[in-house]
């Protein structure tokens, strides 16, 4: 039998990719913002149509330099119903995550909780769009507005999305992108900052490339964090077929849909009209006495069946040790119920409507 993943990274065709890494072969500028990275950022920006943008090795040291650009103090307000690299950029900037619960109907954040846990101490609200749900971005921004809150959305799994015909990136002071292999839109391994205000501009410049802010002046503790050419390429190769992708992704996602939307017990986030979602994830929340079987037992069935669905995100990061220190304050039974009972199906742009039946079949069946 077939193993289906949770995701497969979509590709050029190999010709594609070598075109767009010959002119690197020829000019020999490897890294360093070449002009494959010049490139891939000129048609990022009219992509997302965004005031700034600007390239990371990585979505996670995106949204650390993110953090560190802003110069950001004490306590910052986050989920716990995200991927560890969130919550890890904040401790790994040398903040305290405080975690703030979410809202059953799509995951993300709940605003209606988020001023309860603002301080003295608070500088900032870093929300995620989490499987592409855009967070109530007005409700976030108000309360950012009345505290002087900065407003830094993780937006890994949110390229391509559209919420009020906008691109989801272009809300909050900074939006990060993940262009990691397992995301919709890939760069091998990348990320991006988006934001509105072009006075960062420099300093995230300088901050990923070692602090060095101009030849012979080191004026930052910087690091690292610079995307090289040969994921440029392929970024650039990815993004002319990301529309046809996101296509196919909500083809596979519709044949979800007609299938189990009369199995009782479940559920799927609920999309509000004004969003143009990206399909990136399947996520289903599986209500064990209504179905009658477990999260648990469904994934350990499907995984009998060389189907290899995947529990994000388990456990919410209040529960996992290394936040042990710093789950005191919160109390969020709506993410420890999520983590408990939400399973993601496999869903990439080549998963075929035969390979969605035949993982809905076996769920059906149980
Ligand atoms: C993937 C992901 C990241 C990290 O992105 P990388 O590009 O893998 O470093 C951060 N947050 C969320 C929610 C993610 O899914």
């Amino acid at each position: 039998m077939k193993e289906i993943f949770v995701t497969r990274s979509s590709m050029p065709s190999l010709d594609e990719y070598i075109e767009a890494i010959r002119p690197v072969f020829e000019s020999r500028v490897l890294t360093n913002a070449g002009a494959v990275h010049q490139q891939f950022e000129q048609e990022l920006q009219r992509y997302l149509q965004a005031d700034n943008i600007d390239l990371f090795v990585n979505g996670h040291m995106a949204l650390e330099l993110a953090i560190q650009s802003m110069n950001l103090k004490g306590e910052v307000i986050t989920t716990p119903y995200t991927f560890a690299s969130t919550a890890h950029a904040i401790v790994r900037s040398g903040l305290t995550p405080v975690f703030c619960d979410i809202k059953p109907d799509d995951y993300t954040i709940d605003p209606g909780k988020i001023e309860a846990l603002i301080t003295e101490k608070t500088s900032a609200i870093i929300p995620v769009h989490v499987y592409g749900n855009v967070c109530d971005v007005d409700a976030i921004e108000a309360i950012a507005q009345r505290y002087n809150l900065k407003v830094i959305y993780d937006a890994a799994h949110a390229f391509g999305v559209k919420y009020r015909g906008r691109s989801a990136a272009g809300y909050g002071d900074m939006a990060m992108l993940s262009f990691h292999a397992t995301k919709a839109f890939h760069s091998i391994e990348g990320g991006a900052l988006v934001y509105h205000d072009s006075g960062y501009r420099e300093r995230l410049q300088a901050l990923r490339n070692f602090g060095i802010d101009a030849p012979d002046s080191v004026s930052l503790i910087g690091t690292n964090a610079k995307m090289d050419e040969f994921r440029a390429a392929m970024g650039v190769c990815n993004l002319r077929h990301i529309d046809e992708n996101i296509e196919k992704r909500k083809a596979a996602h519709m044949r979800y849909c007609e299938r189990l939307e009369d199995a009782k017990g479940l559920r799927i986030p609920h999309y509000p009209a004004e969003l143009k979602p990206n399909y990136s994830y399947y996520p289903i929340y599986i209500d064990a006495k209504a179905f009658g079987c477990s999260r648990d037992a469904v994934w350990e069935t499907l995984k009998q069946h060389h189907i290899h669905a995947r529990k994000y995100f388990f456990p919410a990061l209040n529960d996992c040790s290394c936040y042990a220190p710093y789950a005191g304050r919160s109390d969020t039974p709506i993410a420890h119920d999520a983590s408990l009972n939400i399973l993601t199906l496999p869903l990439f742009a080549d998963l075929t409507d035969s390979d969605v039946d035949r993982i809905c079949d076996i769920i059906l069946a149980l």
